[in-house]
């Protein structure tokens, strides 16, 4: 049997202001080409980096979050090599004093987290030529590198969205794939017996669905191979994203030989420079401690917790609400409130293309709504429009219900009036219901609420039509 094993190397674009070692902005939505570029990030002779301490420190939180070793001295080293989008003909990077060393993610051994500069980017879509766009050029880039740990391609996809969850937490990267703030490379190799096997690595992988195809369609391959008793060519591929293969790109013969030397124009970095203690105690909630937390104190499952945990904005609004809800506050009054919030409050607000930013009403409006509910004010229907007018207006529940007239009709003589009425015109449902039909039942009960334009409470409705017929 062959078992995959499998390690990530994943790039991410650090949300600076300015790029890694000039201070030309570091912006990603600038269209006009070459706009953001100096004598130092186009490479001129005779110019001198120097370290932008905003990118360093979002190393070092990162290095603190996955609770890493930071080294007391770290150090920048040239990668040389010749390429259109690389005006130096080196990058500067980090190889052997990184920032972080060790640390552990989902179960995962971190190697190393390092930081570089990225490169122009090239557009070969112009007819016969090739476009270079420096506006890149110099945008801090951070390296993490895991232990061949992982297993299949659903591990690897839920450390790289668990990693990228821990970037926006610390509010370090946006880490969006689609625009390449966030790329993922595979390392994989299939073990037998133990022994390692020889390892591919695969390039292009712009989303955790290609993440996940492209380890998936690499097991099969490279199983494929070695049934027939044919060996692995250590190489590097590459995603087609149409195809949905991976595709040979360079052998091993053709690998680089980058001859890293230290970075001769900028010092050794001593760590204890930055305050380590203070920068630890400055990080947020991370997205695990909050599982823990919303399960723990609130008795959501771990799905329930992870919706929240992925869309901090309702994590706030959830919390916010729950702090506002009667005094009782039993878990299914969380429930309750989780449910409106993920179901008929996102609903709308898909509906209406918003986010839960734009909202009207603040968090205390839909705690309203559960209080109202709990009360036997309104009933859950009732409750969907008054939300649906809240989104609609911002209004509070209870200047809606009393404008509209929603308030639930729980007056017994009312409701009675009613069910004696719906009785006496359907006598059919009533012989039925007697003959043992539930359905007639559940007919005749219709019948009076929609006379009672919904707004009846329906325990009385349910109880009174129960009494009248068993006379
Ligand atoms: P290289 O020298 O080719 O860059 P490294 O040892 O630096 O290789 O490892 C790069 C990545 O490949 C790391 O994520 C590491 O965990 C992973 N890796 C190393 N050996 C294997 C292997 N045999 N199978 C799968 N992944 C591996
Ligand atoms: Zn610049
Ligand atoms: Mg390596």
């Amino acid at each position: 049997m062959f078992k995959p094993v499998i390690g990530l190397e994943i790039h991410c674009e650090l949300k600076t202001k300015s790029k890694m070692f000039c201070g030309c902005p570091n912006n990603s939505d600038e269209t006009r080409p070459n706009f953001n570029v100096c004598p130092v990030c186009l490479g001129h002779p005779g110019t001198l980096p120097v370290i932008n301490q905003k990118a360093v420190e979002s190393v070092l939180k990162l290095g603190l979050a996955i609770n890493g070793e930071i080294s007391p001295i770290s150090r920048f080293d040239r990668k040389s090599y010749f390429y259109s989008d690389l005006p130096k003909g080196y990058q500067i990077s980090q190889y052997k004093q990184p920032f972080v060393e060790g640390g552990g993610l989902k179960g995962v051994k971190i190697t190393r987290i390092h930081l570089e500069e990225d490169t122009g980017a090239l557009s070969h879509d112009k007819g016969n030529h090739t476009l270079v766009d420096f506006n890149r050029a110099g945008v801090p880039l951070m390296e993490l590198v895991t232990e061949p740990d992982i297993k299949s391609g659903e591990e690897a996809v839920a450390f790289a969205k668990e990693l990228q969850l821990i970037l926006r937490y610390l509010d370090i990267s946006e880490a969006n794939m689609e625009k390449g703030q966030m790329r993922v490379e595979v390392n994989i190799s299939l073990s037998q017996d133990n022994e390692m096997g020889t390892k591919v690595e695969i390039k292009n992988l712009n989303s955790f669905k290609a993440v996940k195809e492209a380890v998936d369609y690499e097991i099969k391959r490279q199983s494929e191979v070695l049934e027939a008793g044919e060996k692995i060519i250590h190489e590097t591929r590459g995603w087609d994203d149409i195809k949905r293969t991976t595709v040979s790109q360079r052998g091993k013969e053709q690998a680089h030989d980058y001859r890293y030397f230290p970075e001769p124009d900028l010092p050794p970095l001593d760590l204890a420079e930055f305050n380590l203690r203070e920068l630890k105690d400055s990080l947020p909630e991370l997205p695990e401690e909050k599982r823990i937390r919303l399960s723990r104190n609130y008795g959501l499952t771990s799905a329930q917790a992870d919706i929240l945990v992925e869309n901090s904005e309702a994590a706030d609004h959830f919390e916010e609400a729950a702090k506002k809800l009667d005094k009782k506050k039993t878990a299914a009054d969380y429930q309750t409130l989780f449910n409106y919030l993920t179901s008929d409050i996102f609903g709308l607000m898909a509906e209406k293309k918003i986010g839960i930013k734009e909202l009207k009403f603040p968090p205390s409006g839909t705690a309203e709504v559960i209080n109202l509910i709990g009360e036997n004010k309104i009933s859950s229907r009732i409750a969907k429009d008054v939300l649906k007018e809240m989104v609609e207006t911002g209004g509070a529940p209870s200047l809606i219900i009393e404008s509209k007239g929603l308030r639930q009709i729980s007056d017994v003589g009312e409701i009675e009036n009613v069910v004696k009425k719906i009785i006496a015109e359907n006598p059919k449902a009533v012989e039925d219901y007697k003959k043992g039909k539930e359905n007639a039942l559940q007919f005749l009960i219709g019948q009076a609420m929609k006379k009672l334009k919904g707004q009846a409470n329906p325990d009385i409705l349910r109880k009174l039509f129960g009494d009248c017929l068993s006379k």
